[in-house]
Formats: structure tokens, sequence, C-alpha cells
């Protein structure tokens, strides 16, 4: 836009170059060269936005994330391994059964821990499918594999191996774990809890975990063999579902027992619809 269209070109340049900087202030303005613009061009943008490339520029995809909650509820759609569901209910039920303490940040070593060991067991692990998507932590898993020889020393890599503090639990399943109720919410600063059907999934997953060598020997050690996590992979590998011991209770927590209270037995219903769609 012109708006000196009886200055000469030099002089309307100067002056826009004025404008622009009174306009959008930056913290790093002053370090920057002025902003050419052309008389007859918009200058106000001009020069003002870098390019950048993005997937998603229109947010089409928080869209069909949306449609996802709805219509599968409870549901985490990134991978089509339901073993977390299971593996972080047993934490949270295991921490409460062993800590005398409910606070969120006493929970946040042990979970970690965990979720370390049981990223690198299956990363460890000869899948059943060809790959394996959803492994919580894999990155620092592999680097972990790829350091180490005979033993890894877990507390070398329990810090930084994920950023989020409750790992894969915190970015993805904790709200669809309440979703399908196996877990609560914790008041403020306090640690989720496994509800009684949450209790029940654990159990039936302890009857395979609680069998391994890691468990009975290594369950809480910083130096772990890597033979004990490649075991404790084949037993309990996010992959191992179907067959696994938890199996038909996993199955009944999506889809089974139909509930006394409408919004939950709503919420199940929904969920067999969008699953029958993809049986038919
Ligand atoms: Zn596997």
């Amino acid at each position: 836009m012109n708006r000196h269209p009886t200055l000469p070109k030099g002089e309307a340049i100067a002056e826009n170059q004025h404008n622009a900087a009174e306009l959008a202030p930056t913290p790093d303005s002053a370090r920057r060269r002025p902003v050419s613009v052309e008389v007859g061009a918009p200058f106000w943008t001009t020069g003002k936005f870098k390019s950048i490339s993005a997937e998603n520029d229109l947010g089409l995809e928080n869209v069909g994330a949306f449609l996802l909650r709805r219509l599968l509820p409870g549901i985490v759609e990134a991978t089509p391994q339901a073993g977390y569901y299971t593996f972080y209910t047993y934490l949270l039920a295991k921490h409460e059964e062993r800590s005398e303490s409910a606070s969120r940040a006493d929970l946040i070593p042990f979970f970690r821990r965990q979720e370390l060991a049981y990223a690198i067991a299956c990363r460890l692990h000869t899948h059943r499918v060809g790959a394996l998507v959803g492994i919580q932590g894999s990155s620092g898993a592999r680097r972990a594999i790829r350091e180490n020889e005979e033993t890894i020393d877990l507390s070398a890599y329990v810090d930084n191996y994920i950023d989020a503090r409750l790992g894969g639990y915190g970015l993805f399943y904790a709200r669809m774990l309440e979703a399908v109720r196996l877990t609560k919410p914790g008041a403020y600063q306090m640690a989720d809890r496994a509800t009684d059907r949450g209790r029940n999934l654990a159990l039936a997953f302890a009857r395979t975990f609680e069998q391994t060598r890691y468990y009975r020997e290594f369950f809480e050690a910083d130096v772990v063999p890597i033979e004990v996590l490649r075991d404790l992979g084949d037993h309990v590998c996010l992959c191992t579902i179907p067959g696994r011991s938890d199996h038909e209770v996993l199955l009944d927590v999506f889809v089974g027992d139909a509930g006394q209270e409408l919004a939950w037995e709503s919420l199940r219903q929904r969920r067999i619809k969008s699953f029958s769609i993809h049986l038919t």
C-alpha cells in the first residue's frame, strides 16, 4: 500500500522502514537490518514472518484427533498395541502397594526407572509383528542398548531417556486410562491411582511379569544384564498381546462388562460401534 503517493520512492521507503520498526518492535530488532519495502506493496508483513515448513498448516490434525476421541473414547490411536494400558496401570498399582507416599514426586523415580527398563526390553525383543510402533522412550532405550554390551546401568539413562516427567503415561495415556476406568486422577501433586478394575488388570499382568528374572532379581537394581532385559521383552513386550495373561481382562476393559452408570456405558457402546466398523 502506498500511503505517500506524492513522495519520491526513496523517501517513502525510508518512512516505511521507520514505521515498520515502530509497529513491530522485537527484542532483537536493534540487531536486524532495516526491512526493505516497495511503494505500492504492503509493508507491514513483508519481512516480518519467517518462512517455515509445516505439515499441518490449517490445523486439520486437531480436527481429526477430536473426531477420533469422540469415536474411540479412551483409545490411543497412535499405536495398534494395547500393552501400555496394562503396564502403566500395573506400575501405579505396584507403587501404591510398595510405597507409603502417594505424592507424584515420589512416584516419578520409580516410574521412570521401570518405564526405561520396559522400553529397553521391548527394543531387544524379536517382535511377532513386523514393526512395533509406540514404545515410549524408544530413542533413549536405543541409545542405552547401543552404548552397552553385557549390562546396562539404568541410572545413567533414567533422567534423560524421555523428557516428560511421567514419560509416555503423562504424554499420551493418563487421560485414556482414566476414560476406560483403570485409574482415577490424583489430587494436586498426588499420584494417580489404579481403580479396582485397574488392580484386577494389574494382577493378571503380574502373573506373567512377576515370574520373570527381571522382577525377581533386578526390579530395583541400577545395573541390569542385557540378557535379563531381553528375557523380560520375551515375556511382556508390547507385541505379546494377544495371548498374554492379561489379554482377556484387557478386552473386558475396552468392550466387556456393561457399566451400570450411563456415562461410562455410553463410552463403551461407542467404542464397540467404532470397532465393529473395522470388522464389517
Ligand atoms: Zn515384541
